[in-house]
C-alpha cells in the first residue's frame, strides 16, 4: 500500500523522515497562521505549541514554530504537554489557536500535528478543510523581518491542569481512601504530570514506563493485548485500580483491583455514572460509542446525542445540546469544567472519586452496569475502497425490516439489541468494524460479517 501523509479533520498525521518532514511541519505552521490571520487580521495573534514525548516532537515543533512566526504570529512553547494539558493552556492564556505535536496511539516513527481553536478543541471539520486548502495551494501570508512572530516559554501545563482537574473533585474524600494505584503512561506525555496529580489525590502511585523517552514500552493503542504488565503488576501489588494512558494522554483504560481489564468502554461508562449521581444533565458520545451509556442515562432519565467520530463532533454535539458530560467509547473521557476535550487525567480523578464516594471496588461498579460485548477490529484499507465497502454493507442490511441505517459517520446498522459499524479512519489507511451484542457470540458474528463484506472489497 501506498504510504500517504493523512490530512483530515484530526489533523495530520504520517511516518517521521517519509512523509512527515520539516518541511510539511513549516508548511503547516504557515498554512495555520494564515488561516489564523484571515479571520483576525486586525491584531497579533499568538499560538499555544505542546508537543509529545516522541524524539522526533522537537524537530518538528521547530518547524511548525517557524512556519508561524514567518508569518508574523506568536508563539508560546508549552514545551512537552498531554493534548488535554495543551487544550486547557490555550484557553487559559488566551491564544487564538492551539497546536500538539502528537501522533496519539500510533507508534514511535508517526508522528502528527493537531490543530486547537481557542477554547482548545479541534477545528471543526470546514475549518479543517480551509486550513488544507490553504496548504495545498500555498497560499502563505508571510510577513517582512520586522514584523515576524516571537517566542516565549511558558512550563505551568501540568501545575494549572492539576488545578483544574482538583476543583471538580471531592480531595479530601479521596485522601481518605489512600488508594494504592499502578500507573502506566507508556513512555508518553502523561508521565511527569499524572503521578502528581494522583499523589495530590493521596494516592500511592506504582509507575510502568514512567520515563518520558517516547521510546514506547509496548504498542502504544490502550488495549488488552497491550497491557498485560499492567494488569499483572495491580494483581502483584495489591493495588485499588491500574491506569494506563496513551502517549498523548487523552485516552484512559482501566484495570479493575482483581487485575481484570475491564475494557476501554467502561473508562466512560463508569465516570458517567459517577457524574449523573451528582448532578442531571444531557450526555453526548459517538456513534461508536458502546450502548452501555444509554442504559446509565435511562436510569437517571437524562439523553445521551450521538455524533459522527471525532472529538470536535463530539464536543459540537455537547455544545449544541448544553451537555455536562461526554466522550468516545475509546477511554475518552470529556468533561467540559475542566477542558472541551478528552483527558486521562479528568478520568482518573472521576474515577477515583467514584470508589471514594462508594467505598465500593472498582469490580463491583463495573459489574453493576449492564453488560454488553462489543467487538472491534480493524483491517488495513485504501481510502478510496471505503465509499464501496459502504455501500455493499448498507445494501447487505437493506432488506431487513428491523434494521435501522445511520450513514452520518460511515454506516451504522442498528438492530433491536445490536448493532455494527463500519467506518474509514481519519488518521490511517485503515476501516474499524464495531459490533455489539448482549452476548459475545452474536457480536462476533455481527462484525464477522461486516468484516467479510470489508474483505471483499479490498480484494477486488
Ligand atoms: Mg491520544
Amino acid at each position: 500500500m501506498q504510504e500517504q501523509l493523512i490530512v483530515s479533520v484530526s489533523g495530520v498525521r504520517g511516518t517521521i523522515g517519509r512523509t512527515l518532514t520539516p518541511e510539511v511541519g513549516l508548511a503547516f505552521g504557515r498554512a495555520f497562521a494564515t488561516f489564523l490571520t484571515r479571520r483576525q487580521s486586525d491584531k497579533r495573534l499568538r499560538v499555544a505549541i505542546g508537543r509529545d514525548t516522541r524524539p522526533s516532537g522537537t524537530m518538528m515543533r521547530g518547524a511548525v514554530a517557524a512556519g508561524l512566526m514567518s508569518c508574523g504570529v506568536d508563539v508560546v512553547d508549552l514545551g512537552m504537554v498531554t493534548t488535554p494539558g495543551a487544550a486547557l493552556m490555550t484557553r487559559l492564556l488566551g491564544c487564538d489557536g492551539g497546536i500538539v505535536i502528537t501522533a496519539s496511539h500510533n507508534p514511535t516513527p508517526y508522528n502528527g500535528i493537531k490543530f486547537l481553536q481557542p477554547t482548545g478543541v479541534a477545528l471543526p471539520a470546514e475549518q479543517a478543510a480551509e486550513l488544507k486548502d490553504i496548504w495545498r495551494n500555498h497560499e502563505f501570508h508571510l510577513v517582512a523581518g520586522d514584523r515576524i512572530g516571537r517566542e516565549t516559554v511558558n512550563h505551568e501545563t501540568n501545575t494549572r491542569h492539576i488545578e483544574k482537574v482538583c476543583e471538580i473533585l471531592d480531595v479530601e474524600r479521596i485522601r481518605g481512601g489512600a488508594y494504592k494505584v499502578v500507573l502506566d503512561s507508556i513512555n508518553g506525555a502523561g508521565c511527569e504530570v499524572t503521578p502528581k496529580l494522583l499523589q495530590k489525590l493521596g494516592c500511592e502511585v506504582i509507575q510502568l514506563n514512567g520515563e518520558p523517552t517516547g521510546d514506547f514500552a509496548h504498542e502504544p493503542e490502550p488495549i488488552e493485548k497491550n497491557l498485560l504488565d499492567l494488569q499483572e503488576a495491580v494483581c502483584l501489588h495489591g493495588a485499588h485500580i491500574g491506569f494506563a494512558q496513551d502517549p498523548d494522554a487523552d485516552r484512559l483504560v482501566v484495570v479493575d483491583e482483581t487485575g481484570r481489564f475491564i475494557g476501554e468502554e467502561y473508562t466512560l461508562a463508569l465516570t458517567t455514572a459517577f457524574t449523573l449521581r451528582g448532578r442531571k444533565g444531557d450526555l453526548a458520545a459517538n456513534l461508536a460509542t458502546s450502548r452501555m451509556i444509554d442504559d446509565i442515562a435511562d436510569d437517571a432519565g437524562v439523553t445521551v446525542f450521538r455524533s459522527p467520530t471525532g472529538e470536535a463532533n463530539v464536543v459540537e454535539c455537547m455544545e449544541k445540546h448544553n451537555c455536562i458530560f461526554g466522550g468516545e467509547g475509546n477511554g475518552g473521557v470529556i468533561d467540559p469544567r475542566v477542558v472541551s476535550v478528552r483527558d486521562s487525567l479528568t478520568g482518573m480523578g472521576l474515577l477515583l472519586n467514584y470508589l471514594a464516594e462508594t467505598a465500593q471496588p472498582l469490580s463491583e461498579l463495573a459489574d453493576a452496569i449492564p453488560t454488553y460485548h462489543l467487538k472491534k477490529t480493524k483491517l488495513p484499507c485504501p481510502a478510496e475502497k471505503v465509499p464501496t465497502i459502504l455501500a455493499k454493507a448498507q445494501a447487505a442490511f437493506a432488506d431487513r425490516p428491523d434494521a435501522t441505517c445511520n450513514t452520518e459517520d460511515g454506516l451504522r446498522i442498528d438492530l433491536p439489541d445490536s448493532w455494527a459499524s463500519i467506518r474509514g479512519s481519519n488518521t490511517e489507511p485503515i476501516i474499524r468494524v464495531f459490533a455489539e451484542a448482549p452476548d459475545a457470540e452474536r457480536a462476533r458474528a455481527l462484525a464477522a460479517e461486516m468484516q467479510a463484506i470489508a474483505e471483499e472489497v479490498i480484494r477486488e
